[in-house]
């Protein structure tokens, strides 16, 4: 399941600076599409993605998820109430918490057998279920980056953004887990945003690819 997206003449200045980190957009994202968003370094990528999950405000528009409005000038849903997941870009595991224990950090108020069931089921979809009982700083970058990716999906958010989640990984990984991300989003027809800077990562990830500074409305 997923949800449809709508951000209208969105744009934020962060309160300590003078310019807008991101200019007026606006920006739609169909249920279960996948968009693919690049940018050059410092064109509000991050920003948005945090916009939208709600680790900022906006300084004017607003965002609606399946036509409900969840963040405008007067109005912004705390992160947790949002029907969001965010993979960033260094994955950020909790360090003491096991790969298991991880992926089931959403999970406390599922029942205790919906949720090793959910864990399981997500372990052997990024194909390390060997891997349960390891520790973050026991893993490489890129089985890294799938745990942070299985945590991300465990509560089933109906969107779930994701931002550069594999640029610090080599070309053959990279080719190797957007097509895993993609079948898994796919099949729980879940919508996303995938931001990265590799033109070709965003072919290959998205349904359709926008560029954020041809969004955004020059001033
Ligand atoms: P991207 O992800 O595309 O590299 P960011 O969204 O991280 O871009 O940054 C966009 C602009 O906002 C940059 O000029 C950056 O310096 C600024 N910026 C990002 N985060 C903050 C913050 N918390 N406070 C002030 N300025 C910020
Ligand atoms: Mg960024």
């Amino acid at each position: 399941m997923g949800a449809t997206l709508q951000i209208k003449d969105l744009s934020l200045r962060y309160p300590t600076q003078k310019e807008f980190a991101l200019r007026p957009l606006n920006l739609s994202v169909a249920d279960g599409e996948i968009l693919s968003l690049i940018g050059p370094s410092g064109s509000g990528k991050t920003s948005l993605l945090h916009l939208i999950a709600g680790l900022s405000r906006p300084t004017e528009g607003c965002i609606h998820i399946n036509a409900q409005c969840i963040a405008d000038t007067a109005t912004c849903l705390p992160p947790e109430l949002r029907p969001i997941g965010l993979v960033s870009q260094g994955g950020d595991l909790f360090p003491h918490l096991t790969v298991a224990k991880n992926i089931a950090y959403g999970l406390t108020k599922w029942p205790r057998n919906k949720r090793k069931k959910r864990v399981a089921e997500l372990l052997e979809a990024i194909e390390l279920p060997a891997y349960r009982n390891r520790y973050p700083a026991e893993l490489s970058g890129g089985e890294a980056q799938r745990v942070a990716l299985a945590r991300s999906l465990a509560p089933r958010p109906e969107i779930l953004l994701l931002d550069e989640p594999f640029s610090s990984l080599d070309r053959a990984l990279r080719e190797r887990l957007r097509a895993l991300t993609r079948t898994l989003l796919k099949d729980s027809g879940t919508t996303a945003i995938f931001v990265t800077h590799h033109t070709d990562d965003a072919r290959h990830m998205g349904d359709r690819t926008v560029s954020l500074l041809e969004i955004q409305i020059v001033k």
